[in-house]
């Protein structure tokens, strides 16, 4: 449900807009433990679309900063949790400083900001509005929430901005059906990237439905399979057409990282027979880069201890896998054989599992509780003479969810985020992984502190 935050400088009427706007049926939502007050949340009662109210006022109060530190951080909060924001502001005090500190900060979410100047309740209010229009967020909505002014405009203004995602949010889902999955198939030369395409394109179950589109850096190659629309973007392809001898890719790193960027997904194709080169982890660290959801296949299994038995040789290439390509531990694997065409139909089953478990985008409270009680049972360390680094709220961050495999981003807000250590992000990462089963896709942070 789009989220509708208030923010502001306290006393600017906050909780009167909030109460006006929810009909006074108050609903506190226990999501933020630790904290001196519950983040206020309520259905709106006055739009015609459904949506929830946030009011935010008091959640930058657990930082024992100044005023204006606690406000920004508020700022913060609804920028990366709300769809709407509406920035209240008073007419009778006019523009003040902490006004003008909050514009600056919501400038980059400007699109989703909407001015509201409050206790607009006589013709004095007019002279201040122009002030307040040089912030740069147009020349506000003049309400009086202790008067109930302007509050069918108000209303107004959210079914509108809702209307307005809700139109964006299926023209995305139209253009992922229509596009399919983007699926990159990469790595080094000779690892088995074109046989791995053509085992793919030669599969029974796949039904190749229109001619390639070339571009600079790889052959888009669109096809069905079992009723889905999928893109191949195809690396390999570009030395096969223009005869390219393999050990000539010049550019093929360039290529690759293009290719990874474009992608929903990589398959990054290993040589099991010849071991994690230098050359494989400089590309799985372009996929880490660019954050993208990612199936290790292993390829040539066929050559791989060819009288082990199959468990026990997958068990012994998973570890050298596992060790060398560390930091892409969120990767599952699969292990085929291109060549011979086998096991191609496992890869699509971990694309398609992969794809099933990124919907579930963990909420809020779940995120928060699991991270608290992950920091109570094993605590950061305090370097002697630092602080001990602590966790004032986190949220999934709302950005990109329009996408066929959306990659969420844990926006941390903490004391001071020089006193999280790697190994410590490292740490909630995995516990974050453990407790929910979003396989192929990275757990990444975006950590927020005023040091
Ligand atoms: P690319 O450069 O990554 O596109 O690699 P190719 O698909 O051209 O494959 C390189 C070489 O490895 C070719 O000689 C393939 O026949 C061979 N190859 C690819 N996959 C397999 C496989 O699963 N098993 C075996 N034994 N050889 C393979």
């Amino acid at each position: 449900m789009p989220e509708i935050a208030i923010v502001g400088r306290p006393n600017v009427g906050k909780s009167a807009l909030f109460n006006r706007l929810v009909g006074r049926r108050i609903a506190i939502v226990h999501d933020m433990p630790g904290v001196t007050r519950d983040r206020i949340a309520a259905p709106s009662q006055l739009t015609k679309t459904a949506c929830t109210i946030v009011d935010t006022g008091g959640i930058g109060a657990m930082l024992d900063d100044g005023f204006g530190a606690q406000v920004t951080t508020e700022a913060d909060i609804a920028m990366s949790t709300a769809d709407l924001i509406l920035f209240v502001v008073d007419a009778q005090d006019g523009l003040t400083t902490i006004d003008q500190s909050l514009a600056q900060r919501m400038r980059k979410a400007k699109g989703k900001v909407q001015l509201i100047v409050n206790k607009a309740d006589n013709a004095e209010a007019d002279a201040v509005i122009g002030d307040f229009a040089r912030m740069g967020f147009g020349a506000g909505l003049p309400v009086s929430a202790a008067h109930g002014k302007g509050m069918q405009q108000l209303a107004d203004t959210i079914d509108g901005h809702v209307a307005h995602l809700e139109q964006e949010r299926e023209d995305a889902e139209e253009k992922v059906s229509r596009e399919g999955l983007k699926i990159a198939i990469i790595g080094r030369p000779n690892a088995g990237k074109s046989s791995l395409t053509n085992a793919i394109l030669k599969d029974d179950r796949t039904i190749v439905s229109e001619v390639a589109g070339t571009t600079r850096d790889s052959i888009d190659i669109p096809y069905e399979r079992l009723g889905e629309q999928h893109t191949i973007i195809d690396t390999a392809g570009i030395r096969r057409r223009t005869k390219m001898d393999s050990s000539v890719e010049v550019f093929s790193s360039m290529r690759a990282e293009r290719s990874i960027r474009r992608a929903d997904i990589c398959l990054l194709v290993i040589d099991v027979a010849a071991g994690v080169t230098a050359q494989d982890r400089k590309i799985a660290r372009m996929v880490l880069a660019e954050k993208k959801p990612c199936v290790i296949v292993l390829n040539k299994f066929d050559l791989y201890h060819p009288d082990g038995n199959r468990s026990a040789r997958l068990e012994e290439a998973e570890e050298h896998v596992r060790k060398e390509l560390f930091f892409l531990a969120y990767a599952p694997f699969v292990a085929v054989s291109a060549k011979n065409r086998q096991s191609v139909g496992l890869v699509f089953e971990q694309i398609t599992y992969i794809r099933k478990q990124a919907q579930n985008v963990i909420g809020t409270g779940q995120l928060n509780r699991l991270l608290q009680d992950s920091m109570q049972k094993y605590p950061p360390q305090a370097k002697k003479g630092q602080k001990r680094m602590k966790l004032l709220y986190a949220t999934t961050a709302v950005n990109d969810h329009y996408t066929a495999i959306p990659v969420p981003t844990y926006v941390l807000f903490v004391n001071d985020k020089r006193l999280l250590a790697e190994s410590y992000e490292q740490y909630l990462a995995n516990r974050i992984r453990e407790h929910f089963d979003t396989p192929g896709v990275p757990v990444t942070f975006s950590v927020r502190s005023r040091n």
